[in-house]
């Protein structure tokens, strides 16, 4: 998943395991958006749980192709 700095425009990724945890946590902390530090100018990014859970849907569905039919 992808991540555009606000403030710089420099582009952050985000690994699927990590997406899993972060929507693991956030749901037990009951938070609604998950910080990401930009690597080069240090502004925070908020992501929502939204976006995160919709990333979460598309892999799920990336990687059981087809298993409900
Ligand atoms: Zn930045």
């Amino acid at each position: 998943m992808q991540v555009r700095c606000y403030r710089c425009g420099a582009t952050m990724s985000i690994k699927q395991d990590e997406i899993a945890f972060v929507l693991q946590a956030l749901e037990e902390e009951g938070g609604k958006h998950y910080d990401v530090r930009c690597n080069r100018c240090r502004h925070t990014n908020r992501v929502s749980l939204e976006r995160l859970r919709q990333e979460a849907s598309r892999i799920r569905k990336k990687e059981e192709p087809k298993t409900e039919e």
